[in-house]
């Protein structure tokens, strides 16, 4: 273990921020990551517990005690093999996983959690400076072909799961470039897609092959992503030329709200404006993009894409920015010791909310529905809203709470509902009672649809979830396509 009176010694040390004011002026990474040294200490706080909740905590078992210990020693070597023997991409966990595993920690009992997710980071960003990130092609190949559908966090992992066990790996994509949410959702600050560049070159070199601006079946019609695609292939086609189709098309539906004024021009799904600016900070052009110049911002939506949007418009220079959540207010960070089982309910704040706040720009309501769009000559002018509160567990409008907030641009970030249909409906796949394709995760076996050789994985299987979830369903999903082509695996499950 660590030091074996660490957790007692050091106290946990959150990584750096730049200051708000630069990072205003950019779109650029602002986290400054934790020194060797300063990576060291917070891995000697690990107690190396007999039974590590941590590792269950994590959706794909990092074994957390190993790389704090070896972080410990200073041995950056081995504390890279042991976090990819888990993990594919960390790079991506280390920067925008909300960190279940913090949640599960031991030592969260006080609320300081050893800093696992800055580890991580520490561990994945030395060893891509080292040169230890190299491509590890399959000595032997099997002459079998694996279609992906999907090139998010899921495809990508399984991608790489099976072009490491000798199968011959093509992605579909129907977009310009893979990533999927991580590319076009998650804005350049949390997370720079040179990140996702260099591992597509990994798994180039691994001997994947990406098909990108490709779709499958056809676009679906209710679509409010844009279409990027310039050539579709059938589910017939895919089904001939290979050998297994592995789906993980993610769940980019966005949940709407559809009350009287909805169709007024200036509302927009946050899946809108989101990755039109990833595409404009990439030299992409975009007709008539999103703005929030000088504008009244509202964001609808209190989670993680909600503050993106906090984050975006502020960078935009808007007027104001209110983020409106339904549920209440949770309790607030200082209320220590907020621990299990009250940790999920943390009242939390991102970044983005701090720079917003920090502008004088940032109004957070709790406890808030939104009942109709207000708006003049067809554009959006304001909302009408009620204050809502839990009686006999259900939510319910408060009478005489009704007001009106005054918005120039709308923003709907209130979560997915189900994947694009269309792709499993071109399959003919059976979908479960949310829509999303219905397979197990059975250790063995699992996977499968209802259609042969067609497996799913990730948001396209499980719904909205987060991308060390899909990383999960993707590596797992490799090892049960494997098992499928050669009667048995040595993926790990
Ligand atoms: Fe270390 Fe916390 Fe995991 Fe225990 S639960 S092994 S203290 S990281």
């Amino acid at each position: 273990m660590g030091k074996v009176t660490g957790f007692l010694e050091f106290e946990r040390l959150e990584e750096g921020y730049e200051p708000v004011e630069k990072r205003l002026k950019s779109y650029k990474e602002f986290v400054i990551g934790l020194t060797p040294e300063q990576a060291k200490v917070q891995g000697a706080r690990c107690m190396d517990c007999g039974t590590p909740f941590c590792n269950n905590g994590c959706p794909v078992n990092n074994i957390i005690p190993d790389f704090n210990d070896l972080v410990y020693k200073q041995d950056w070597r081995n504390a890279i093999t042991v976090l990819h023997s888990t993990n594919n991409f960390p790079e991506f966990t280390g920067r925008i996983c909300p960190a279940p595993c913090e949640a599960a920690c031991v030592i969260n009992v006080n609320g300081d959690a050893v800093g696992i997710k800055s580890i991580e980071h520490a561990i994945i960003d030395r060893a891509w400076d080292e040169g230890w990130v190299v491509p590890q092609p399959a000595e032997v190949k099997t002459g079998k072909k694996v279609a992906i559908v999907g090139g998010g966090p899921a495809g990508l992992a399984a991608a790489q799961q099976l072009a490491r066990a000798g199968h011959a790996v093509t992605v579909f994509e129907k977009n310009d470039k893979v990533g999927g949410l991580l590319r076009y959702g998650i804005p350049d600050f949390k997370m720079d897609k040179g990140h996702i560049d260099r591992r597509m070159k990994q798994l180039e070199a691994e001997g994947v092959v990406f098909r990108t601006n490709v779709v499958v079946g056809e676009w679906p019609k209710d679509s409010k992503v844009t279409n990027w695609a310039k050539e579709s292939v059938s589910a017939e086609q895919l089904k001939a030329e290979f050998d297994a189709v592995l789906l993980t098309g993610g769940a980019e539906q966005s949940r709407d709200l559809p009350i009287p004024g909805r169709d007024l021009a200036g509302i927009h799904f946050a899946m809108e404006l989101l990755p039109q600016q990833n595409r404009v900070n990439h030299g992409g052009k975009v007709k008539d993009a999103i703005r929030a110049d000088g504008k009244h911002v509202i964001v609808i939506g209190g989670g993680d894409t909600g503050s993106d949007c906090v984050g975006t418009s502020t960078r935009h220079g808007a007027a104001s920015v209110t983020q409106f959540e339904v549920m209440p207010q949770p309790p607030e960070q200082e209320d220590k010791p907020l621990t299990w089982p009250y940790w999920p309910l943390k009242l939390r704040t991102s970044s983005s909310h701090d720079e917003s706040a920090e502008r004088g720009l940032l109004k957070r309501e709790f406890a808030i529905s939104t009942k109709e769009f207000l708006g003049e000559k067809g554009k959006i002018t304001g909302l009408k809203t009620v204050r809502v509160e839990f009686k006999d567990g259900k939510l319910v409008e408060v009478p005489g709470s009704e007001q009106v907030h005054k918005a120039d641009l709308v923003l709907l970030a209130m979560g997915f509902t189900n994947p694009v249909t269309s792709v499993l409906e071109s399959f003919g796949v059976a979908k479960d009672v949310r829509g999303n394709a219905k397979a197990s995760t059975d250790a063995d076996g699992g996977y499968k649809t209802s259609v042969a050789k067609v497996f799913a994985a990730g948001d396209m299987r499980r719904g909205q979830s987060l991308v060390v979830w899909a990383i999960r369903e993707g590596r797992q999903a490799a090892r049960a396509v494997d098992e499928f082509l050669m009667g048995t695996t040595t993926l790990p499950r």
